[in-house]
């Protein structure tokens, strides 16, 4: 790096200020969209390989804007990560889920999990575990039922202090998955020391696992270390039948995707689940 006398803007301002402005402008609306209630809980259903059990649900964030447009939670979940708007966002989510998930359980729905996404800036704050407690107090789940998803590369950060954390929110009775499995650069021999519970193979392995040999070998490879670990597994964005018979076929157990169910908004979850209960 260039030694500007620790003015680090100076080197990158030229080619940063679009990306800086358009930041600041969403971060903005962001604001604005949180008073006006944009955001919304969607929710996908997970089942087990064969499709015929409903073992869970992702809770998924969804803004949609006063002209009907929606925003895409890939663009601006990073935005919110980067201001720190997650921290407050992140606690509405995990209100929101829970409640979802208390309704559900009324329904009578049982052995399931709502799935949280949790964001590493969210799992990184001093006040994460009280908050988490706290939501989970409130809402009157059994906190069972409640399954937060870390990403591998939040917790590849800091891992001492990240598995204190995870045996903390262990202690509470939730259950972890491991998101984006496979992306990130995890050390096989600090994973045996996590106290997850399960993990969540990527899409971007699952998209081409009929046509693309080395993807099949990573799924293969992920299934079998989540064996070996004794943790669950379940793959993600499994969208035709092909990809479902190939994650049976090497004893994936868990998965979801649009062959499945889309996201769908809290009322549909509710019928989509009482539906399966009358079967
Ligand atoms: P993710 O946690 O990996 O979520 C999976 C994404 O794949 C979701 O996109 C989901 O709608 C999509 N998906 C599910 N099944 C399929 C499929 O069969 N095919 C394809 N192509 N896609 C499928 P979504 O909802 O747009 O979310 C994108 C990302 O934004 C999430 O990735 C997550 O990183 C973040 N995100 C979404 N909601 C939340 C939230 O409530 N909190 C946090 N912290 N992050 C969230
Ligand atoms: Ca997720
Ligand atoms: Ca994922
Ligand atoms: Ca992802």
């Amino acid at each position: 790096a260039i030694d500007n006398g620790g003015n680090q803007a100076l080197v990158y301002s030229a080619d940063m200020s679009n990306r800086e402005q358009a930041w600041v402008a969403m971060e903005a609306a962001l604001r604005q969209a949180f008073e006006q209630d944009q955001f919304q809980m969607y929710y996908q259903p997970q089942f087990d390989v064969t499709g015929n059990q409903l073992i869970g649900m992702e809770a998924l964030i969804r803004w949609q804007q006063a002209d009907g447009q929606f925003i895409s939670p890939a663009e601006f979940i990073p935005v919110a990560e980067q201001t720190g708007m997650i921290v407050n966002m992140g606690q509405w989510i995990l209100k929101v889920a829970c409640e979802q998930a208390a309704h559900l359980y009324q329904s009578g729905l049982r052995d399931f999990v709502m799935a949280v996404n949790i964001s590493a800036r969210q799992f990184q704050h001093p006040k994460f575990l009280e908050t988490v407690a706290r939501i989970i107090d409130e809402s009157q789940i059994d906190p069972a039922y409640i399954e937060l998803e870390i990403t591998e590369s939040t917790i590849m950060q800091n891992i001492e202090h990240c598995i204190e954390i995870l045996q903390q929110l262990k202690s509470l009775g939730l259950a972890l998955a491991v998101d984006d499995f496979g992306t990130g650069y995890s050390s096989l021999s600090y994973l045996k020391r996590f106290p997850i519970d399960k993990l969540k193979i990527d899409q971007s392995f699952v998209r081409n696992l009929g046509s693309d040999k080395s993807d099949l070998a990573i799924v293969r490879a992920i299934i079998d270390l989540a064996h070996n670990l004794d943790l669950a597994v379940i793959a993600e964005g499994v969208e035709t039948e092909q990809q479902r018979a190939m994650l049976e076929a090497n004893r994936c157990e868990q998965i979801q995707g649009y062959l499945i169910s889309k996201p769908m908004p809290a009322a549909q979850a509710v019928s989509f689940v009482n539906e399966k209960l009358k079967r």
